[in-house]
């Protein structure tokens, strides 16, 4: 493998999805902070002003492409309890879909892309 080309590849791929990804999330984002109260549905806090980039939004089904508009996908979390609700699924998740990838797409590079596609998903 040779981890120079790679590399450079990937880095145009990241920034690429990292810009559709802004995108879209700011889009999601705007309409679910429209629907719902500012407030984390775990902690409850609530979340004004400046601190209102604190509240982030969490995908029910973890699937980011399915944000029907009527924010039934969608649920407000402040970045720390995100952090912890996909750390406990984390495990079991992964755990599923690399399976469910190895019988779909056998490829090395489909499955390394797609897993660091979920690494990127929550992280800004
Ligand atoms: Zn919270
Ligand atoms: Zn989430």
């Amino acid at each position: 493998m040779s981890a120079e080309n790679k590399d450079s590849k990937w880095g145009d791929l990241l920034a690429e999805a990292k810009r559709e990804r802004a995108q879209r999330e700011k889009s999601y984002r705007e309409m679910a902070l429209k629907l719902f109260p500012h407030v984390c549905g775990r902690c409850g806090r609530e979340f004004s002003g400046k601190r209102l980039s604190e509240l982030t939004v969490h995908h029910k089904d973890h699937n980011h492409d399915r944000n029907p508009p009527d924010g039934s996908n969608w649920e407000l979390l402040c970045i720390y309890c995100h952090d912890n609700e996909h750390q406990r699924d984390e495990v079991a998740q992964a755990y599923g879909q690399e399976e469910a990838r190895q019988e779909q797409k056998p490829t090395s590079t489909f499955k390394a892309f797609a897993g660091l596609a979920d690494l990127l998903k929550d992280k800004n």
